[in-house]
């Protein structure tokens, strides 16, 4: 219900424009997208159509074997964030013209989160997600993404392990180790390293435990000048 929703990020999105593009039937939003939309979130796509999208919770190939978006198919972040991972596309193409940057996860609704939360609160998987009780993550405030490197075609390259791998394969301070014992090969480390490289570049700060997710903001500064997404 849109009373849930009533937070404002930067003020509502133009009504105005909203009709226009239905009437040249040029995007469709789903319920949660117009929600999203209406707080001033930003679909990333329509800053740089150059970005690659393929949220992985629209589909049961997650670590949760469920479907967990089914009305969100669009890569919605804070202003902020989303400026950011724009930043990050085009210091990208500087170095290496021949690949993209390609969205996995982005904002998510904390009902969501719960959603999430109560697959995996009582399995080995809990320590990789944001309880809701203790305010989520910085996924649920649009400043966090899941980010990979792909080629123009979209077909993403080595990283050592699949997105969402929740062994210590997927930690950043291991990678050394990993790439001395030939775990991850010397082509998935470098490009490891320049996905981090141009994240920093655009601000954002890596995750010690998982190589795709990268935050724009600590929880602690989320938690001051921030809204949760209900
Ligand atoms: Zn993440």
């Amino acid at each position: 219900m849109l009373f849930v929703f009533s937070i404002s990020v930067v003020g509502r999105y133009s009504e105005e424009n909203q009709i226009k593009e239905t009437l040249k039937g040029k995007r469709h939003l789903t319920k949660t997208e117009m929600s999203m939309e209406n707080n001033g979130y930003v679909d990333v796509l329509t800053l740089d159509k150059s970005l690659k999208v393929s949220l992985m919770y629209t589909r049961p190939d997650n670590f949760t074997g469920r479907v967990l978006y089914d009305d969100l198919t669009r890569a919605y972040l804070h202003p902020l964030a989303a400026g950011a991972v724009v930043k990050a596309q085009k210091r990208l193409q500087e170095l290496r013209p021949d690949l993209s940057l390609k969205i996995y996860d982005a904002a998510r609704p904390m009902s969501i989160q719960k959603k999430m939360w109560d697959v995996v609160k009582n399995t080995g998987h809990s320590f990789y997600v944001s309880n809701p009780a203790n305010g989520g993550g910085l996924h649920n405030y649009g400043l966090a993404v899941d980010i990979t490197l792909c080629r123009l075609d979209g077909d993403t390259i080595p990283m050592g392990t699949k997105v969402d791998n929740m062994t210590y394969m997927s930690h950043i301070d291991k990678e050394e180790m990993l790439l001395r014992q030939k775990k991850i090969s010397m082509e998935a480390y470098n490009n490891r390293l320049l996905l981090r490289e141009v994240m920093r570049y655009a601000g954002f700060k890596p995750l010690k435990t998982e190589w795709w997710h990268f935050n724009l903001r600590s929880r602690a500064q989320a938690k001051k000048y921030f809204k949760v997404i209900k």
